[in-house]
């Protein structure tokens, strides 16, 4: 079951012993008529208490529709091509759904998710997979939305196979946050699809985790279903305030991902988009967290820390201050610990 309105957030949450206001509750609804709210029973279950990481990810707040700061498209992702970014040289981003198992509070595409009117079409997207075709240079291609495993098995099918027709495609990757909002979507039938398109081009998946608490033994179970059809499974997160803008929290659950087969890509500034600033802390709290991982936990469990150019400029990575070089040659570093080395030829 899907949890959409308040009245049925509202009876769930009282057999949590979670009791809302009326003002509260009206403020929630005010909030959907702008914004939908969407989140899997599942998902729902890992709320422990108010204003929790797990409920800031989905129960919506007032703050969504009063600050007005922000744009709609601040990646300037709609262009000529509907559904299709063309932004760097070898690669291409392709919006097959607007549906997902959650509506994030946080989400980018908040613009577009959860609208239904504008979910792309079937001729839109074979358009789209048309321009890819003809461009030639693209040998990389991420399917993303929405949430491509919410849309049908045969109809996600369609699109890998017609993919799969274009010769100079070496790469399809599916970024999705099923594994994590609605594990039960990844399913048997799914993964022996998804099975059968797995090489060449070779399958990724991106999932999208926020915080320890998500690591479950269904999210975990999902994950090794997609790791077992031959998926290598890598992670996107977002520095996000009130669910994860540090350091420990981000070892925990970067351990977690990679105890279960999951790889950390991605840790993002927020982008600026419209009814999301309340999750946007200083850009700073980003670099103190790779600041914690490197060196005292696993390399793998580092992600790159990036933030999505405003007016699509694509990713820009950001580092913390290691090192120095110097006019002639020599560098000046610190370790992980803040001790200082030089590493010079002569
Ligand atoms: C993120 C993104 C990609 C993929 O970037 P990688 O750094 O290769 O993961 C491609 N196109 C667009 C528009 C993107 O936003
Ligand atoms: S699953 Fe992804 S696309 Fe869907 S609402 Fe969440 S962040 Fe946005």
């Amino acid at each position: 079951m899907l949890i959409t309105n308040v009245s049925q957030l509202k009876t769930l949450l009282e057999k949590k012993n979670i009791f809302l206001s009326v003002e509260e509750l009206n403020e929630i609804e005010e909030v959907t008529k702008k914004y939908p709210m969407r989140m899997s029973e599942y998902y729902f279950s890992l709320i422990k208490e108010k204003n929790d990481p797990i409920w800031n990810q989905c129960v919506p707040k007032i703050e969504e529709i009063e600050i007005e700061s922000g744009e709609e498209d601040p990646l300037h992702e709609e262009n000529q091509i509907p559904f299709l970014t063309h932004r760097y040289p070898d690669r291409c981003l392709l919006l097959i759904s607007n549906t997902c198992g959650m509506y994030c509070r946080f989400c980018t595409r908040k613009r577009k998710v959860g609208e239904i009117k504008k979910n792309p079409t079937k001729k839109a997207i074979e358009k789209a997979i048309e321009y890819i075709k003809e461009h030639k240079e693209i040998r990389d291609v991420i399917l993303s939305g929405g949430d491509p495993l919410l849309l049908s098995v045969e109809t996600l099918e369609r699109i890998l196979i017609d993919l799969r027709k274009i010769d100079h495609i070496e790469v399809i990757r599916i970024g999705t946050r099923a594994p994590c909002t609605m594990p039960e979507r990844v399913t048997d039938k799914l993964c022996e699809t998804l099975k059968k398109y797995n090489r060449n081009p070779m399958l990724y998946i991106n999932v999208h985790f926020e915080h320890p608490d998500e690591i479950t033994p269904k999210s975990k179970a999902a994950c090794e279903k997609l790791l077992d059809a031959g998926i290598p499974l890598g992670n996107q997160s977002v520095v996000l305030k009130g669910v994860n803008s540090n350091s420990e929290t981000f070892k925990e659950l970067n351990r977690k991902l990679l105890s279960i087969g999951v790889k950390p890509y991605y840790l993002y500034q927020p982008d600026l988009v419209k009814g999301t600033k309340h999750f946007i802390g200083p850009v700073k709290e980003g670099i103190k967290i790779i600041k914690g991982l490197r060196g005292h936990t696993s390399g793998m469990a580092v992600p790159h820390f990036v933030i999505d150019a405003p007016g699509g400029g694509g990713k820009i990575p950001l580092l913390p201050n290691y090192a120095k070089i110097q006019k002639s040659g020599k560098v000046k570093m610190k370790n992980y610990e803040g001790k200082s080395f030089e590493y010079s030829l002569d």
